[in-house]
């Protein structure tokens, strides 16, 4: 039996997704999340359900209202992706790809600045991508137990399928919790064997949707952009179903992405924005540094003066050069700053005598 998943039906009935849920749950259908499939005669059902309801409605002002007020008013915020898999299979062809594709500089010619991640504009909203493909910006990140991607993209070359690398790496998208998508990628060459990608995938437990598994596919070329647009809709239709949100107006919230020392400018750092505002003069801290915002660009290399969740930013104001996946808070100002940093070393410095004390202990144990 044909499944299909539940965001394909909502699109091909002009039902927004969590309509579709509704509908779903009223008719006591199991299902895991909204990429989940459905059955032929669910599926039959609600297509009944939906031409005897004639046009779907739009959400009247009084819904919208209400919906909003269900999340407590807290906007939604622009998926931030993260592109991994085996080496030479494609990533950084991939994030060129979009890059040149869907960055609309904003100045003509305008160069655009490498500070971690960058926007991608889409028909269906903006796409943030991390701009270092590879485990490690992720792994070391998500070590300190931060999270900065969404959502993962595993790129896997159709002509030499799942490689160590590509474990790994759905290992960290599974570890990390969040959704996946594979690009099977290279489909231009000839010797392209999409199937073969989905059989292997199987035995990593992820099943293609059209084995009527979850997992989606997506075959591309980086090189040609064949399939882009659709991989591009499907980290659309996610962050719909998913429904990432953050507010802009609570506290501010980031986490860096990277960070390197210029000779001239000083200390750079890449922060990914993740809740509240970041602002120029802001006090910030960071591990048992803090430091004050003299500026900040945003990826388009221009300068700004604020920015909201999901933005990458560069700013330059820590003395220290920060790592990869520290947390960065903001403080009112100096004074608190300094004092949320001493807090942090001398809770640091307990913890390592108390550890020191324990050694003690248990060596004289061994030797006394
Ligand atoms: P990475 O190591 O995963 O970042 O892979 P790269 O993006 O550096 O690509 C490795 C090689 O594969 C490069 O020579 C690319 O030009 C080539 N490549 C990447 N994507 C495609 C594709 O879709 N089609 C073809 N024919 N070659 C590709
Ligand atoms: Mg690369």
């Amino acid at each position: 039996m044909s499944k299909v998943r539940i965001y394909t039906l909502a699109k091909e009935l002009g039902l927004d997704n969590q309509k579709m849920l509704d509908v779903l749950n009223d008719l006591g259908v199991n299902y895991k999340s909204a990429s989940s499939t459905i059955d032929d005669d669910i599926v039959e059902l609600i297509r009944a359900m939906v031409a005897e309801e004639q046009a779907p409605k739009q959400p009247t002002k009084k819904e919208d209202a209400a919906k909003a007020e269900d999340d407590g008013g807290i906007p939604l915020r622009a998926p931030v992706v993260t592109i991994m898999g085996h080496v030479d299979h494609g990533k950084t062809s991939l994030l060129d790809y979009i890059r040149k594709t869907k960055v609309a500089a904003k100045e003509a010619g305008g160069i655009t600045q490498h500070v971690g991640a960058f926007e991608a504009k889409t028909s269906r909203g903006k796409i943030v991508f991390i701009d270092t493909p590879g485990h490690e910006a992720f792994t070391s990140i998500r070590a300190r137990g931060a999270k900065v991607a969404d959502i993962a993209i595993i790129v896997v070359a159709a002509d030499d399928s799942i490689m160590p690398q590509t474990r790994e790496a759905v290992a960290h998208a599974k570890a990390a919790n969040i959704p996946l998508i594979v690009a099977i990628n290279k489909m231009d060459l000839p010797g392209a064997d999409p199937q073969k990608v989905k059989n292997d995938l199987m035995a990593l437990g992820l099943v293609p949707e059209e084995f009527g598994g979850q997992t989606i596919t997506a075959e591309i070329s980086a090189k040609t952009g064949a399939g882009v647009e659709e991989l591009l809709e499907y980290i659309s239709l996610i962050a719909e179903l998913e429904e990432f949100r953050a507010d802009p107006n609570g506290e501010f919230k980031g986490v860096v992405v990277e960070a390197k020392v210029d000779k001239q400018a000083g200390v750079l750092t890449n922060i990914m924005v993740q809740e509240g505002q970041l602002n120029v003069s802001d006090f910030l801290v960071v591990g048992e540094n803090y430091g004050k915002v003299k500026a900040m660009v945003d990826s388009y290399g221009e300068r700004i003066k604020k920015a909201g969740p999901s933005t990458p930013v560069q700013i330059l104001g820590f003395s220290e050069v920060p790592q990869s996946g520290e947390m960065v808070v903001s403080a009112k100002n100096e004074h608190e700053a300094r004092e949320i940093v001493a807090k942090r070393v001398s809770e640091r410095r307990e913890a390592e005598e108390a550890a020191s004390t324990r050694r003690k202990f248990s060596l004289n144990d061994v030797f006394g």
